[in-house]
């Protein structure tokens, strides 16, 4: 295979030019042509850009880190000047090896933003009065915690545009070889989502969406980077807005394998790198050398074209590789395991060690202390130890909010999508998403207070549900249930501007149900799943969107009967009741005799519901939960319809009108 590469992470933890260099002879040692020098991350920036010395200044410098279980002291700043990574540069050409710089956008920039804040984005604010833009919403820091985080560079000012430019303008002065690395990697995309500016570029570049900005800010680099005669290369993600073309390479580490299949088919070029085999952060007794060694070279996803494999990399992040002697020690020789392979040696366990023994020993004569030979090879004992070890290392006291801001921000994240995906008008979902954030106020600072707008009860049930989507009650239900019912909250909210002409939600009492899969919109109609004294029923609701259609109905009670066979065994013989105002015998009284409602009702034995509380005014007159809670004065009741016409009449005369009950005894004709 052409490329034969490692990484180095030298952003989390600084290497110095001459433990760096000493790396390198190892890994020329060990047969790699390649070293892909992360340069940059959230924790990090270690490259001097003279045009930008803000960069290095503030963005080479950070406080004790603190990623996973490891608070510890040593190499947490330093750079490297332009001098340096010449030198570095030169030295790799003497061992026959290309350097690859990677400069990460648009994510993983907290490092860039902390000395540039102006090139991050701008936040839109709304409240119910109307929205605001905040010119400086966010305080970024070099990070001291790892992880994925929210600090973006704007992709819609066009000077942060610019300023990824200069900085690449440098970097390929300083780097001669034939690639660049760009990242494209972990961008979640809240700032984007509320920035005026990344929102006029979206619009203006008629993209669908953030993932759609992302593409087009990788192509932008990637086209500036053509021109300038190099290839860009990309973490996988990157192929999420489609494919790229032929002047990308594409780095695959997690996920989406068919995005990168597709992008192999159509010619592009992918160097594999797979977390579970190749990242040799990971504790040896994960991914000993014969688990690197044995894994198939040629990944699923690139056997269709194999042609179109470059080779493969083995990064090293270095969150918890504090130190360059322990970079050594989980580098050598594993590295060599996987050059083995690339050249297409064939060996048995023995040989391998056999063989790796022979390179230890030449890479102690280069001053380089590779893993000692009892943890080449894992047993079984020994991985169940690691396994235990890690577990711990997460569970311990002291890293315990690392992972609570990494798991907040990624439920943030879902929720988000989920909002998304529910087609909540955006400027409710923001509001949301603000409540939401108070969670990790060192991200999106301090929100507006709400005015009891019931964003907040929103953003407390949605995490719930979430959670309960994750690892609850919903866990295994079909995806498409758990949209449908879920799109309730979007209801009620256009429920409430439609009554009153500002959005809120105020229906939280009902959607505690759904949140912990009690009730199910399946097809048109929804079903909850109700414990009486008399024994299991299934209470049947209308949503004020349901199409009251024969087949429709039919087929939603259909999917319904089925929906509970296979979920829940015990209710799949449970009667089907409805009691609303729907299926009231008053109603006869107001609607002509060919309605769809009357029609409807004929499905039930119905009755009478003398004690349910009438839903009337609710459904009939569009009135929202705060306006019944607040007493309704009959005479201000719309008279759009026909229907509410009569029954506005009924009602001031003194009328009462009640809801019926019945049993679904015969399908709906
Ligand atoms: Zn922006």
């Amino acid at each position: 295979m052409e490329y034969r590469g490692f990484m180095l992470d030298c952003a989390r933890h600084f290497i110095p030019v001459k433990d760096l260099c000493r790396l390198m002879d190892g890994a020329a040692l060990c047969g790699m042509n390649t070293m892909h020098w992360h340069l940059v991350d959230d924790q990090g920036w270690r490259l001097e850009i003279r045009k930008y010395p803000r960069l290095t200044e503030i963005g080479s410098r950070r406080g004790p880190a603190y990623f996973g279980a490891a608070n510890e002291h040593e190499n947490n700043e330093g750079f490297y000047t332009q001098t340096e990574a010449r030198e570095v540069v030169r030295h790799a050409r003497d061992l026959g090896m290309t350097v690859i710089p990677e400069i990460e956008i648009p994510g993983h920039a907290s490092a860039m933003m902390a000395a540039y804040p102006e090139y991050g984005c701008r936040r839109t604010v709304y409240t119910r009065d109307g929205e605001t833009v905040q010119e400086t919403p966010y305080t970024y820091e070099v990070g001291t915690l790892a992880g994925v985080f929210p600090n973006l560079i704007c992709a819609g000012k066009d000077t942060s545009v610019r300023f990824l430019k200069d900085i690449l303008d440098e970097v390929c002065e300083l780097f001669p070889g034939p690639f660049v690395h760009i990242g494209g990697d972990e961008a979640i995309k809240q700032h984007w989502r509320r920035c005026p500016d990344c929102q006029r570029r979206i619009r203006e570049q008629g993209l669908r969406d953030e993932k759609e900005l992302q593409k087009w800010l990788v192509m932008e680099m990637g086209r500036y980077l053509h021109e300038k005669g190099k290839k860009t290369i990309v973490w996988n993600e990157s192929l999420d807005g489609g494919i790229l073309p032929d002047y990308f390479v594409v780095q695959h580490w997690l996920g989406n394998d068919s995005d990168t299949a597709e992008f192999m088919a159509a010619g592009g070029k992918v160097i594999s790198s797979e977390i579970g085999t190749y990242y040799v952060s990971r504790p040896w007794a994960f991914m000993d050398a014969w688990d690197v060694y044995s894994a198939p070279a040629v990944p699923d996803y690139a056997k269709a074209h194999p042609e179109n494999l470059l080779g493969i990399e083995t990064p090293m992040w270095s969150e918890r590789v504090t130190n360059p002697a322990r970079a050594e020690y989980m580098i050598f020789p594993r590295i060599r395991a996987a050059a083995l392979k690339m050249e297409g040696v064939e060996m048995d366990r023995e040989q391998l060690l056999s063989h790796l023994r022979e390179i230890s020993a030449k890479l102690e004569t280069i001053g380089i202390h590779p893993a000692p030979e009892s943890v080449w090879i894992a047993d079984e004992a020994t991985r169940a130890e690691a396994k235990k070890a890690d577990d711990a290392r997460r569970h311990a006291p002291e890293a315990a909010d690392t992972w609570r801001i990494c798991d907040d921000l990624m439920r943030l994240e879902a929720m988000e999508k989920l909002l998304i995906a529910l087609d909540m008008p955006r400027p409710f979902a923001t509001r949301v998403m603000d409540c939401a954030f108070q969670k990790v106020p060192e991200f999106f600072g301090t929100a507006e207070n709400f005015g009891g707008d019931g964003a907040e009860e929103m953003a407390s049930q949605l995490c719930t549900a979430l959670d309960n989507r994750s690892f609850g009650p919903w866990k295994d239900l079909p995806e498409q249930v758990w949209l449908d019912t879920m799109k309730c909250f979007t209801r009620f909210v256009r429920e409430h501007i439609a009554s009153t002409g500002w959005a809120a939600f105020d229906r939280g009492f009902w959607t505690t149900r759904q949140i912990h899969a009690k009730l199910f919109r399946i097809g048109e109609l929804e079903y909850e799943l109700v414990e009486k004294e008399e024994g299991k029923i299934i209470s049947i609701h209308i949503p004020t969107d349901a199409h009251l259609e024969t087949d429709l109905l039919n087929a939603s009670v259909e999917q319904a009967r089925s929906f509970l066979k296979t979920w829940f065994a015990d209710w799949a013989e449970a009667p089907m009741r409805c009691s609303s105002w729907l299926v009231s015998p008053d109603l006869e009284a107001f609607l002509p005799q060919d309605s769809r409602i009357l029609r409807w009702q004929k499905a039930f034995d119905l009755e009478r519901d003398e004690d349910g509380k009438s839903s009337l005014l609710m459904w009939v007159f569009g009135l929202c939960a705060e306006q019944l809670a607040a007493g309704v004065d009959l005479n201000t009741l719309k008279e759009e319809t026909a229907l509410q016409k009569k029954l506005k009449a009924f009602l001031l005369s003194g009328g009462t009108f009640v809801n019926g009950k019945g049993t679904l005894v015969r399908r709906f004709e």
